[in-house]
């Protein structure tokens, strides 16, 4: 059997950069990927309208010049195969591909105490070992699908985003039904649009959603992106999510109204998440100041949405303005003004069933040609659920985590010694602009293994006491936001998944606040672990 000083699990942005600073290292390493390429997500989600949210010069790698110097992104905010390219050309430059074993999904991975290390089978049976175990199997890369009657009798095309088809789907001039309106949804939906005969989108949770504000990337730009990358990064490692955007100082309550409106006005056109994190700072903490962006954000609704029984069901009444992850758009609400579009209410009309020729709601039968399920993920603890973890004893991590995960400084949980977490549960990269925050998880397990190495120890892990004081805090810091107020995945809630429990996934002090609390764990000699 083969055996390694590490394996990673997953060839995204995170796991391809932990692959290169381990070899840095000199170790020996082995990453497994179930995809067959490199990019995780953006190897993965290949639907029409796919693309960034975060700047696309925010979100590549911040570690090389070189590779700083020599890709051109082509829009603010780049589309998915945009995305992939950069992370092939990554790979290639890298030389990354050499140590990665594509098409391997990694089905179960033991801890062996004897020789404090991991065992790791694939599906398919063959087995490797290693001392370290890396995870960065991704916080959106389990996908969900609902439970609804007759979904295999369908006859057309159905297709999930998150496992679109390498090869085009024909949409345009047909009949095409959208299920979910989150994230991703919405980018399917104002793109799909464009073409197809028919439209239908089924709605059951409308989400409050802002312009993206993309643009392209002109030469001068580009020139000037590049001069500027120290600055770009260095304001990412101030600000609380490791975006652009800066909180504003002031309360959205101490300002007097006109002004307050100024500020949400110029805010609507600000690209990006700027409206979202870069607002007053007690719109997700204070509900009466977030009412306030609420009622902004629905009024903006019923202006660009020309039928008012449409522009209702599109305003959210369940939850405020950003305690769910805020989708960005590029004319989504326009597209219900078109005569080819027609929203369905499935609160009002839920789907009864699937039938060979298309959906079934409790009043009408639609026909379809294609299916788009963007019905989302299992999310943060998904993928780590769908591996057969199993650590100290034979405890496995399913288990550990059912009543919700338990981790210290989301990088590593008691009892599954050397298993690393990147972009884990309890992780501040969860909410984050993610290869901000997953760099530093990286560069702080490549550090951790230099330490190890350098003292000879052989086994890490959390002490019960350090595992129970962060994940108190990490909900303690929840409960000062109003993000618990909301049914979403940060709370790790996903209706097509009943059994899993209402509980908190993300890390919400910031990413500068988490950076500053690991660094000093590791100064102190990596305080609160167990090295031996
Ligand atoms: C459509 C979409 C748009 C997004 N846009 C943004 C954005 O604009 N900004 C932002 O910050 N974040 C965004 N995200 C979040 C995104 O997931 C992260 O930015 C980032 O790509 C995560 O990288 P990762 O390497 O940690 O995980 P991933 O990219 O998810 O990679 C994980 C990899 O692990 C593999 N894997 C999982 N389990 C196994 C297994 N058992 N065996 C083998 N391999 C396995 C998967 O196949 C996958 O390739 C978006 C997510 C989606 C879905």
């Amino acid at each position: 059997m083969a055996s390694y000083d590490a394996i990673i699990i997953g060839a995204g942005i995170s796991g391809m950069y932990q692959l290169h600073r381990l070899r840095e290292l000199g170790l020996e390493v082995r990453l497994f990927e179930a995809g067959g390429g490199v990019g995780g997500t953006w190897y993965w989600n290949r639907y029409p309208g796919a693309r960034f949210d975060s700047e696309s010069y925010s979100y590549g790698y911040a570690f090389s010049e070189e590779i700083l110097a020599e890709w051109d992104w082509s829009e603010h905010f780049a589309p998915q195969p945009e995305t992939l390219r950069y992370l092939e050309f990554v790979a290639d430059k890298l030389d990354l591909r050499r140590d990665i074993q594509f098409d391997s999904r990694v089905a179960s991975a033991v801890y062996d105490e004897a020789e404090s290390g991991w065992l790791v089978e694939l599906e398919g049976g063959a087995r490797a070992r290693a001392r370290f175990l890396v995870a960065a199997v991704g916080p959106l890369s389990a996908p969900t699908l609902p439970r609804i009657e007759g979904m295999e009798t369908f006859r057309g095309q159905a297709h999930h985003t998150a496992r679109w088809p390498h090869e085009p789907v024909e949409l345009a001039g047909r009949h095409v039904g959208v299920i979910g309106t989150g994230a991703t949804g919405v980018q399917v939906i104002q793109d799909v649009a464009k073409t197809a005969a028919r439209l239908t989108v089924f709605q059951r949770t409308p989400n409050y959603c802002a312009p993206l504000g993309n643009r392209p990337i002109d030469e001068e730009t580009q020139r000037d992106i590049k001069a500027r990358y120290p600055e770009i990064f260095r304001k990412c490692r101030e600000t609380h999510g490791a975006f652009l955007h800066q909180a504003d100082p002031r309360s959205a309550l101490e300002v007097d109204p006109d002004q307050r409106e100024a500020f949400y006005e110029w805010l609507y056109e600000e690209p990006g998440f700027g409206i979202w994190v870069g607002n007053f700072r007690d719109i997700l903490i204070d509900k009466a100041a977030n009412d306030t962006i609420s009622e902004f954000m629905a009024r903006k609704i019923r202006e660009r949405v020309r039928d008012p029984a449409v522009a209702e069901l599109l305003v959210p009444r369940d939850h405020g303005f950003g305690t769910r992850r805020v989708p960005l758009e590029t004319n989504y609400y326009e597209v219900y003004n078109q005569p080819n579009v027609r929203l369905v209410d499935l609160r009002a009309t839920p789907i009864e069933r699937i039938t060979a020729t298309g959906i079934e709601t409790s009043d009408e039968r639609f026909d379809l040609d294609v299916l788009v399920y963007a019905t989302g993920f299992d999310a943060v603890t998904g993928a780590f659920d769908r591996i057969d973890i199993r650590g100290e004893g034979g405890r496995t991590l399913r288990d550990k985590w059912a009543d919700g995960p338990r981790t210290y400084l989301g990088l590593q949980s008691r009892g599954f010694p050397n298993l690393l977490t990147l972009v884990g549960p309890h992780n501040a990269a969860t909410f984050c602009n993610i290869p901000r925050c997953s760099e530093q998880n990286v560069e702080w397990v490549t550090d951790l293994l230099r330490y190890m190495r350098y003292h000879a120890y052989e086994r890490i892990q959390p002490t019960a006491a350090a595992e129970e004081a962060w994940t108190r805090h990490v909900y303690e810091t929840a409960a000062l936001t109003l993000i618990p107020t909301a049914d979403s995945w940060f709370m790790g809630v996903n209706q097509n998944l009943p059994d899993k429990k209402r509980t908190f996934m993300a890390y919400l002090g910031g990413a500068p606040a988490y950076r500053a609390r690991c660094e000093e764990v590791a100064a102190r000699g990596y305080e609160g672990f167990e090295l031996r």
